[in-house]
């Protein structure tokens, strides 16, 4: 077991930083070079979420929590923004409200699909949390069966 937190502002190159921060924290747990990217990518999405939306360009503080347990990581983001008022309805592919940013509402999508878990906590002028986890090495454990 092992946990870290990282505090950010919301500023558009903390993406990557908060996204080599998460891989170097993973790296003992050994993923391969495609659950890494995966990971990477989720932050990236729910990172962006935070500064496009939940902060809208603004500024403020987002925290990060990883937790590693056996060959699973655990990942918290969350913002104090302005949270979302339906948050099933946002997780629909294709739904954003920055459409005409050029949004094209599949950061949810991506963050479920290429993590293990995934969900998201919202409340409106609070913030949004969103939660994820990978289990690296999954694929062998079904290739060697
Ligand atoms: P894309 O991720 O493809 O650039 P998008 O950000 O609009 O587009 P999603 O990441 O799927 O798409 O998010 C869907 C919608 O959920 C957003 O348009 C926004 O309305 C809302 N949302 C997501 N994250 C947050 C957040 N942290 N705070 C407030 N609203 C959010
Ligand atoms: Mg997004």
């Amino acid at each position: 077991m092992n946990e870290m937190q990282l505090k950010f502002l919301s500023r558009s190159e903390n993406e990557i930083f908060a996204r080599n921060a998460v891989a170097a924290f993973a790296l003992p747990l050994n993923p391969s070079l495609s659950e890494l990217s995966d990971v990477k990518t989720a932050v990236s999405e729910a990172v962006t979420n935070s500064i496009v939306h939940g902060y809208a360009g603004g500024e403020g503080w987002i925290t990060l929590n990883c937790k590693t347990e056996d060959d699973v990581l655990h990942i918290e983001i969350s913002d104090s923004g302005k949270g979302i008022a339906d948050v099933e309805q946002a997780k629909q592919p294709f739904y954003t409200t920055l459409a005409d940013e050029e949004r094209s509402g599949m950061g949810f999508t991506i963050m479920q699909t290429f993590m293990t878990a995934f969900s998201v906590e919202s409340r409106q002028g609070a913030g949004t949390t969103v939660k994820m986890s990978k289990r690296f090495g999954a694929r062998a454990e079904l290739d060697a069966q």
